[in-house]
């Protein structure tokens, strides 16, 4: 039986993941296949960190098994195949309970969605929700269409994201290693997280473990929820062995290790070349920027680009660092694809590729046709050469070195989306990697 759980949580604590955990310890019951945390647009107003819904398949197992994490002393298995062994209700009533024990219900955000089903649902409900906004109304009636059975807890918003981790194919996919302790352990000292995140770095496959440059250790979040870490990854089996030792062998403090596969690193959210532009959607799009970029108080950075006969503003906010000093290097006739973002008439970027980098040149004094001296200017177009006399009327035009080259700029790690898929997967070759 399929179940899936979301928006448990608020910013003051908690997190869907960990009562994911709590769920299968006390049900009992295997899992079969691996849970799934599915990433959902991530410009949704009402979301509480990186809009995640949860999934997984539990039953009696059959078949091959694995571990894919652990509880305690106890070994959490993934089993390939499993029968059904608990009804829809019965699982819901289950997972309700958990819910009640553990959402931040006092929060006006946090609104659990919970969903049972025997089947993984049609497809098109998760790709309208991980680039769409959706209505909760929207989400009972798909729900309701394919036979699933739900309950929603105050406005019942979660049953969006739960109907959606229940209809994400995994087309394209990667893996999560999460760790945690509830209540959270507490710090970690900061140096002791950069040299963790940096062994992370080394298991093969791994991403957006650590900014060097920014001194940010990546796989450690806020320590308000239960999570004390969390890997990605592209590779199953290294993050299922290597990464799983690695964290054991750390002694964080955790009591559970669960690995999800998840849609994180897909670009699942990015909508291509669109019609038009949209409130909360996250398009690519090529465009040829016809300002110089500009900054505002606080050190975000602005430019606009001319795209489909209309002028976009573009902005590099202060959180993508050191991408802004690529950013503010784009000049008028550049022609470059963008993703990001569309809130309030602004695309907010989250990479870029300059395609065809626009020529710059810088007016200097023409040379000597005679003596190739440089000619030195005495104003109104009036060019002399100091040793010979020789006179020119105009001036020359030399092109500029652009120190930037045409080529992908992501933003750093620090400022990375869930969803991004990083330009450089596509230079790296993973064993085990789906797309
Ligand atoms: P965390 O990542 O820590 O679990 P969160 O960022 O996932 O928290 P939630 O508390 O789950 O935040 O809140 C996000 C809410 O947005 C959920 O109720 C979810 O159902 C809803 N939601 C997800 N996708 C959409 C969408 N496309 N349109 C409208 N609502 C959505």
């Amino acid at each position: 039986m399929y179940l899936a759980i979301d928006d448990t949580d608020s910013s003051k604590g908690m997190c869907t993941t960990f009562l994911l955990t709590e769920i299968i310890e006390r049900s009992g019951l295997d899992v079969i296949g691996m849970p799934a945390l599915v990433r959902l647009n991530p410009t949704v107003p009402f979301k509480t960190r990186g809009n995640g819904a949860l999934r997984v398949n539990l039953g009696h197992g059959e078949g091959q098994a694995r571990r894919i994490g652990v509880s305690g002393n106890r070994i959490i298995r993934a089993f390939q195949h499993g029968n059904e062994a608990i009804s829809g209700r019965d699982i819901i009533d289950m997972a309700e309970q958990v819910v009640r024990e553990f959402a931040e219900l006092q929060e006006e955000n946090t609104n659990p969605g919970i969903v049972a089903s025997r089947i993984e649902l049609p497809e098109e409900f998760y790709w309208r929700a991980v680039r769409d906004i959706l209505t909760v109304d929207d989400a009972k009636d798909f729900l309701r269409k394919n036979g699933a059975e739900f309950v929603g807890i105050k406005n019942g918003r979660g049953l969006i994201g739960s109907a959606a981790a229940l209809s994400w194919k995994g087309t394209r996919k990667t893996y999560e290693l999460l760790a945690y302790r509830y209540p959270h352990p507490g710090q970690i000292p900061h140096d002791l997280k950069m040299s963790m995140a940096s062994a992370a770095d080394s298991i093969p496959g791994t991403f957006n473990n650590v900014d060097r440059k920014n001194r940010h250790a990546a796989i450690f979040p806020s320590e308000k929820t239960p999570v004390i870490l969390g890997i990605r990854g592209r590779d199953p089996e290294a993050l299922l062995d290597q990464g799983m030792e690695m964290v054991i062998s750390w002694k964080v403090g955790h009591d559970r290790i669960l690995v999800y596969e998840s849609n994180q690193g897909t670009d699942d959210h990015i909508i291509e070349n669109p019609e038009k532009l949209q409130d909360y959607h996250t398009y690519r799009i090529s465009a040829r920027v016809s300002s110089f970029p500009y900054s505002i108080r606080g050190s975000h950075y602005f430019c606009h680009v001319m795209w489909r006969e209309s002028t976009v503003k573009i902005a590099a906010f202060e959180p993508t660092k050191e991408f802004r000093h690529k950013f503010v290097k784009l000049v008028p006739g550049d022609l470059i694809t963008i993703y990001g973002s569309y809130i309030s008439g602004t695309i907010n970027v989250e990479k870029m590729e300059l395609v065809s980098g626009a020529k710059l040149y810088a007016r200097v004094n023409p040379e000597c046709t005679g003596c190739h001296r440089p000619m030195k200017n005495h104003g109104n177009g009036d060019y002399r050469c100091p040793a010979c006399g020789e006179r020119a009327r105009v001036a020359h035009y030399t092109a500029i070195n652009r120190s930037m080259n045409e080529g992908c700029y992501d933003v750093p790690v620090i400022a990375r989306r869930h969803l991004s898929r990083p330009f450089d997967f596509a230079a790296q070759t993973v064993e085990g990697l789906r797309s």
